[in-house]
């Protein structure tokens, strides 16, 4: 299909600006669990989507026919919205709001979905799975990979025209350990999504992995509960992608400042007038929007507007400088943002998201961190999590945790969590490491708008340390 000579048939409608978004996605999820094969699940989705802007006032239509006629059609009513809509516009937006961007983008994955055979994929997944049988109490082994491809092509009446070809995977496991003395679950993998194909699997890596998280659920039921104190709190990637997620990226979206997200997703504590002047964390803090990092889970050319996409310091040295959002909410907010609006699928109109937001490395060695710690805990990956509606007050719960004593290393604790405020918290960021433990992470589930809208962001960080942070235990 022409999408360009559609789009021409369209010309005679008289729109300020018409936009279409074909989108084809096609996913395949596979799970193991305690070396059985459970399913293999395969989705295809394939649409388009009509943009119209009449009256400064854009309105939308979708379809998943490609008949001309029918996209005609849904045109021309998101041509009528847009008009009875635009009696009642809260802001005009104009042909300044879409960039005309020509450029075409392939994530670095090679092997995608034509690449795909069930074969190969869950041996690996049952070899992880029986990797993972370390001892009876193991009672609960996964082992699970998703790929997924997603094309778009985006045309406009203003001459932009945008192909993009995404290819990501991840395969993650768990181990589950249960005994009289409680449960105790150790995954890996649930952060790792990336842009890259089947190609990807280091199985040698993989199945160290599957050995170390059943070792270590084994070794957390044995363990002593986590002390309940103010103390030094080092976190690693696999924890602080989900910190930075929840306490950086979302009270950024610029959308959810201006109150549009404030029934569903919730607010921000962050005020328009922060930008340029809130000092979010200590001046070893600097986070940027970079979507050009390759094979990290949200890199693209340009986002669903055919905005093109530049790597940002929405933080630096700590001073809040600019919000997760797109051209219509930096014009209603008059701030600087990102090219970020983004799109889940072609049935649904771009809103702000993040997409790789990432904290950037500093100077610091783990080994440095620990020897500057009197009395301390160094965390490892998320179980859980809970945040306010405004992104302010959290707490967050870890899968495994050692305490630090006089510069060294102890003993595991299990059960260990940790509350803070989010400008609070990062102000007491007190040592950011280096390149060597910076680690490229990436997830699928970020939800907001409605309707609903899942989408993949990555988020990368170096090992972190804080310093007086409310530790505690607790929870089985
Ligand atoms: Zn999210």
């Amino acid at each position: 299909m022409n999408l360009k000579n559609i789009l021409s048939t369209l010309n005679n409608l008289g729109a300020e600006y018409i936009s279409l978004r074909e989108v084809r996605s096609r996913t395949i999820n596979l799970s193991v669990r305690n070396e059985v094969f459970e399913g293999l699940s395969s989705t295809e989705d394939h649409g388009i989507m009509v943009e119209v802007m009449m009256n400064g006032q854009f309105a939308h239509g979708a379809t998943n026919s490609f008949d001309p006629a029918e996209i005609v059609r849904v045109a021309e009513e998101a041509k009528k919205q847009a008009i009875e809509a635009s009696r009642f516009s809260l802001s005009k937006f104009s042909i300044e709001e879409r960039p005309a961007t020509v450029g075409e983008y392939k994530s670095p994955g090679e092997k995608g979905i034509d690449h795909f055979h069930p074969a190969e994929p869950t041996k690996l997944l049952m070899a992880l799975s029986n990797e993972m049988k370390v001892h009876d109490h193991i009672i609960s082994r996964t082992a699970s990979l998703y790929l997924t491809e997603m094309d778009t092509h985006f045309v406009a009446t203003n001459g932009a025209d945008v192909k993009q070809n995404i290819i990501r995977t991840a395969v993650g496991i768990s181990a589950t350990a249960q005994s009289d003395k409680g449960t105790q679950r150790r995954s890996f993998g649930d952060d790792q999504s990336s842009q890259y194909g089947l190609e990807r699997f280091d199985t040698a890596k993989l199945l160290v992995e599957a050995k170390r998280v059943a070792s270590e659920a084994m070794e957390l039921l044995e363990a002593e509960e986590c002390p309940t104190e103010t103390m030094d709190l080092i976190l690693a990637p696999d924890q602080l992608y989900l910190q930075i997620h929840e306490s950086i990226g979302h009270p950024l979206e610029l959308d959810r400042i201006l109150g549009d997200e404030r029934n569903y997703a919730g607010w921000s504590f962050v005020k328009p007038a922060d930008f340029g002047s809130l000092q979010y964390g200590s001046k070893l803090m600097n986070v940027t929007f970079d979507p050009t990092m390759v094979g990290q889970n949200a890199s693209y050319f340009s986002d669903d507007i055919g905005n093109l996409a530049t790597k940002e310091f929405l933080i630096k040295d700590g001073l809040l400088l600019r919000g997760l959002g797109g051209l219509e909410s930096q014009k209603r907010l008059n701030l600087p943002g990102v090219a970020s609006q983004r799109a889940t699928s072609w049935n649904r109109a771009p809103i702000d998201r993040m997409a790789n937001v990432n904290l950037e490395p500093g100077s610091s060695t783990l080994a440095d961190m620990i020897k500057s710690v009197k009395r301390g805990i160094f965390m490892q990956s998320n179980r859980s999590w809970s945040i306010d509606d405004y992104r302010n007050k959290f707490q967050f719960g870890c899968e495994f945790a050692r305490l630090i004593e006089d510069g060294k290393l102890t003993k595991v604790v299990k059960n260990p969590n940790y509350r803070g405020i989010t400008a609070p918290f990062w102000n007491q960021l007190k040592m950011v490491g280096d390149k060597s433990t910076f680690e490229v992470g990436g997830l699928s589930n970020c939800g907001k708008g409605e309707p609903n809208q899942v989408i993949f962001v990555g988020h990368a960080s170096p090992v972190c340390l804080f310093s007086n942070i409310e530790v505690f235990g607790g929870g089985k």
